[in-house]
């Protein structure tokens, strides 16, 4: 095959691999099973890349934990004997962390329904509370069955005024029934958002719904409520899926309106200050002040034996309360992931799996395409990882991985195909000669060598038959040496033709050849080169002009053991045999001195 052909199937061939391996992975795709699969370790990979950004990240100190930790529980429980405590506490609460001029108070716990066994702490809760904008409370919307609670119709000022722009309805942000805060304190509050979470199939928090709807009315999460109020906004604006609250701050919403959280860090990214050293020192101003002067408080349970306990791809034990915290510093710093849409991810891999395949067919050396695979590899974590932290992009990594590594392996295995075949056809023409397409005379001598080998260690027997064509120069000069070379080829034919498989015909040179015949004794040897004689006798050879010719041949036998027992000796022996048959008159066999 001409080259430039063989190079261009070589090519068609690898692209035809790579679109294989492309459209293999899309049809897979349709597998429930594989698209788990390949979620559950594409996650893994961005909680990894998540885990190593984490640390670049500078969380904002004027975000706060009041937590009711463990301690804290068990402080309440011996002080006041249950869980909830009396509301009149977080009224004393209130009172403390306004002494200590905090600037917001973010209640993550809910206050549903009206204690009616202690009214009056309820009313303290609502007195504290009244007349004061900067006191976050929260609600949770669930789908509960209307037999069971009643779908409230929430008051106006809870809505989330959505200027511009719609979010489409789905599982996630789209809720039927609402835990609401209980009416009183609702009237009382300032805000109030709500604190659903969602988790994702592996129980890992990854997203958080920043806009709810409720009764085909928008209502904003715990932190989005109290953002608008720092940012001094009234409403929002959504487009291309991406709510906009100003310029510099907006929410990117992935598929099904959720926003990828960026995470800043573990359990107790935000300072933690314990509920019981809040109420123990209620009075040390200077305490109170250096802890939660014109700091952001959020108040929530961080106990574990409260059960408030989320995983995250950087914390298998955070508390709900930071993850608003969290929540509220990616939308002041404007910080949350955008996951590259899958067509891009598609196309990177594409370009990845061509350039990796290009390369192994390029390269001879095994050792630099490795280097080259595993240095594409790490390069392309290093810029997710880059993406992510600078960009704050999602790239895929899992998908251009298994795309890259398949094209390395099935265009490897391709390549190596084509020089076992390169290698044959190289071996083949080495050891052919190219006029009669006989074994050429390199490869009689390796036989040879062989068989003898064999008879001296196994006692194995061949024969050698060497034929001269007779005349030969005085055909050459009466038809040419064109016909000479067509005669040369004709009786090569016959030689094989006259052969059993096994044997091993070969031109010995010039006009001369040679049989080496396996596991042959000299008896039958010498009846083959009788065949063969009188096989070439009887041929017409047709010349060019339809001139026929004939041509007779004269051959020597000879046979291992019998005649010699070396390649030099058993080819001597042979010759001088050729040599006798020409003297005794050509066109003949002869085996013996
Ligand atoms: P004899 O019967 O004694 O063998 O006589 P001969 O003429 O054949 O003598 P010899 O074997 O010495 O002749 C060899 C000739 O074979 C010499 C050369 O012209 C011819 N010859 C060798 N190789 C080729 C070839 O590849 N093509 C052609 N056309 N002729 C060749
Ligand atoms: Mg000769
Ligand atoms: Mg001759």
């Amino acid at each position: 095959m001409a080259q430039k052909q063989k190079k261009f199937l070589v090519y068609l061939i690898y692209s035809l691999t790579v679109v294989f391996i492309f459209g293999f992975l899309l049809w897979l795709g349709h597998f429930r099973a594989f698209q788990d699969f390949m979620n559950k370790i594409e996650n893994s990979s961005y909680d990894l890349r998540q885990s190593i950004i984490s640390t670049y990240k500078k969380p904002n100190k004027n975000i706060v934990i009041l937590a009711i930790d463990d301690e804290s529980y068990e402080y309440i429980m011996d002080k006041f004997g249950s869980w909830p405590v009396s509301r009149k506490i977080w009224a004393e609460v209130i009172e403390t962390l306004e002494k200590a001029q905090s600037k917001y108070i973010v209640f993550d716990l809910l206050f549903l329904k009206p204690n009616l066994a202690d009214i009056e702490s309820d009313f303290a809760l609502i007195k504290a509370v009244e007349n004061r904008d900067n006191i976050f409370f929260s609600m949770n919307f669930d789908n509960y069955n209307e037999a069971v609670r009643t779908p409230k119709i929430l008051d106006n000022k809870l809505k989330l005024k959505v200027d511009k722009g719609f979010l489409s309805d789905n599982q996630y942000i789209t809720f039927t029934n609402v835990r609401p805060l209980m009416d009183d304190l609702e009237k009382a509050a300032g805000q109030v958002g709500s604190i659903n979470v969602v988790r994702d199939e592996d129980g890992i928090i990854r997203t958080t719904i920043p806009v709810f709807k409720y009764r085909k009315e928008y209502y904003p999460n715990l932190s989005l409520a109290l953002a608008l109020n720092m940012l001094d906004k009234k409403s929002i604006r959504i487009k291309k899926n991406t709510i906009i609250i100003d310029k510099k701050h907006k929410i990117p919403l992935d598929k099904t309106n959720r926003a990828i959280i960026n995470w800043y860090g573990k359990k107790g990214t935000y300072k933690n200050i314990p509920l019981w050293e809040v109420i123990e020192k209620k009075d040390d101003i200077g305490f109170l002040q250096n802890n939660f002067e014109d700091k952001i408080v959020y108040i929530g349970t961080t106990a574990t034996s409260l059960a408030d306990i989320k995983s995250t791809p950087l914390e298998p034990h955070l508390s709900g309360v930071e993850l608003h915290g969290n929540f509220l510093n990616n939308i002041l710093d404007n910080n949350f992931i955008k996951r590259l849409p899958l067509k891009i991810d598609f196309l990177i891999s594409i370009i990845l799996s061509f350039i990796i395949g290009y390369f192994v067919l390029r390269t001879d050396s095994v050792l630099k395409t490795f280097i080259v695979l595993f240095a594409t590899l790490v390069l392309y974590a290093l810029i997710s990882t880059y993406a992510l932290l600078f960009f704050k992009i999602w790239m895929s990594v899992v998908f251009p991985y298994i795309t890259m590594f398949c094209t390395f392996i099935l265009v490897y295995c391709e390549k190596y195909l084509l020089k076992v075949k390169d290698y044959e056809q190289t071996y083949k023409l080495a050891i052919t000669d190219g006029l009669t397409q006989l074994y050429n005379h390199r490869y009689f001598q390796e036989q040879m060598i062989l068989n003898v080998n064999n008879y001296l260690r196994y006692n194995t027997t061949f024969s050698l038959i060497l034929i001269d064509i007779d005349f030969f120069k005085k055909f050459n000069d009466t038809y040419g040496h064109q016909s000479g070379d067509f005669v040369l080829r004709k009786t090569a034919q016959i030689l094989k033709k006259n052969s059993r498989a096994l044997d091993i015909v070969c031109r010995y040179g010039g006009e001369e050849m040679a049989i080496i015949l396996t596991n042959t004794n000299n008896k039958d040897a010498i009846s083959a080169a009788n065949k063969i004689c009188e096989a070439v006798r009887n041929a017409d050879y047709n010349l060019v002009d339809d001139q026929k010719a004939k041509v007779t041949i004269s051959l020597g036998v000879a046979t291992i053991g019998l005649n010699g027992a070396s390649v030099q000796e058993l080819i001597e022996y042979c010759d001088k045999c050729l040599y006798k048959a020409k003297e005794l008159g050509r066109n003949r066999v002869e085996s013996q001195l």
